[in-house]
């Protein structure tokens, strides 16, 4: 290998890596400030219709997951205690993984229904796949 290889080599191992722009269904983010002990995420309502998911399911995981009441106000959400770093975008991906995504083909375009004995079912309208959620 000469220098000119070399110096190539090192150009392309330092591109980020290949951004593949199929389809892909990216969770959104929530926006978020605290207040005093408070934080409160702005766009509560926008990511909720996003995700296509009642502001109320997505209130009670938050609130059990990160053991803090909440309070929707308006298109705002309220959580009663000042919260650190990321960690409510991360939950927000989990809950997607959780109750939005299909494992099957990976979309979003699920719904969740009533099954028996008052378990719920996730129900994509891409494939048609299943999945019991507890
Ligand atoms: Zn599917």
């Amino acid at each position: 290998m000469n220098e000119y290889e070399k110096l190539l080599g090192n150009i392309y191992s330092n591109l980020p890596e290949k951004v593949t722009t199929t389809e892909r269904f990216e969770v959104p983010k929530f926006e978020f400030f605290t207040e005093g002990n408070k934080t409160i995420i702005k766009n509560f309502k926008s990511v909720c219709d996003k995700i296509r998911r009642d502001q109320e399911s997505v209130c009670k995981y938050f609130s059990k997951e990160l053991a803090v009441p909440v309070g929707v106000q308006g298109e705002r959400l309220i959580l009663q205690r000042k919260l650190m770093g990321d960690i409510i975008n991360k939950k927000l991906e989990e809950f997607v993984l959780k109750f939005v995504m299909c494992r099957q083909c990976n979309k979003p375009d699920t719904h969740m229904q009533e099954a028996s004995h008052g378990l719920k079912q996730l129900v994509c309208e891409s494939c048609g796949a299943r999945r019991s959620i507890r």
